[in-house]
């Protein structure tokens, strides 16, 4: 009997999974893995069996306890499997079923955390998520209801939103629901992570129109102090392109 560790494969591109992630992933006989992954990750077990999952068709119920067996028929298998997930598994990944699926097998699984979306889309954006003062908590949420409904919502002075990248608009009026003022301000950030992230800054009356920006590409959206433009930030960025500096590209469209 094997054994099933879950690594988090960050948010991006290759070289942001942790050391400790990358040496088990190097040991893995089969990996599982899901579509936000960078393919440069292969090169790190070029001889382990990779198995796509995270295809169309494996999104819903049907496609997760699929997903749950395959990962126990390989742990039957073979001696390591890797389950690599896009950020950290333990964030809107679905762990818990799959330790679950483990557990009822009788299989060992170990964690091996990752860089979620939400702190690659702070650092791009050079935004920190917490503020000394006015930014003591931040909320990971995700924008989608378990039947697909929209939905915003106010839990923290920071709130960052996962899975709302096609619907800012309607997000937008969600938050405005929620208690949110018009004036608040809203981060998108899309491809958190990648050499071609792009952030942009808005506020919430005007979320909608970063849709055609980061329209297609995995995206997060951070409303709340944590979104709120650093003062002495803007000259130094007109000073130094981002572009060159390998950063986040930047985007201010006026309101
Ligand atoms: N476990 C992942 C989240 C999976 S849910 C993590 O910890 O990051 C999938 C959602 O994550 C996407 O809809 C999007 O909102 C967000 N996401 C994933 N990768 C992203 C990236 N590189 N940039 C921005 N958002 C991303």
């Amino acid at each position: 009997m094997g054994k099933v560790i879950f690594i988090g494969a960050g948010p991006g591109a290759a070289d942001l999974i942790t050391v400790r992630g990358a040496r088990a992933l190097a040991r893995a006989d089969v990996v599982l893995f899901d579509a936000l992954t960078d393919p440069a990750l292969r090169e790190l077990a070029p001889n382990a069996r990779w198995v796509d999952v995270g295809k169309r068709g494996f999104a819903d119920s049907t496609g997760q306890a699929t997903i749950n067996a395959l990962l126990v028929r390989h742990a039957r298998e073979v001696p390591l499997v890797v389950r690599l997930k896009g950020g950290d598994p333990s964030v809107f990944g679905r762990l818990e079923e799959e330790l679950e699926a483990l557990a009822h097998a009788g299989i060992a699984g170990e964690v091996i955390p990752g860089v979620t979306a939400a702190l690659a889309a702070a650092a791009d954006s050079r935004l920190p998520l917490t503020r000394r003062g006015g930014g003591r908590s931040v909320a990971l949420t995700t924008a989608m209801t378990r039947e697909g409904a929209l939905r915003g919502g106010r839990g923290a002075d920071t709130e960052v939103f996962y899975m709302a990248g096609r619907q800012l608009a309607a997000l937008a009026r969600r938050l405005r629901d929620a208690g949110w003022n018009d004036d608040t301000p809203a981060s998108v950030v899309s491809r958190a992570g990648w050499p071609d992230a792009l952030a942009s800054m808005h506020c919430i009356a005007t979320l909608g129109q970063a849709s055609v920006l980061h329209s297609g590409r995995p995206t997060v959206v951070t409303v709340g102090a944590g979104a709120a433009a650093l003062a002495a930030m803007s000259r130094a960025d007109s000073e130094s392109p981002l572009l060159e500096t390998g950063q986040a590209q930047v985007e201010t469209p006026s309101a």
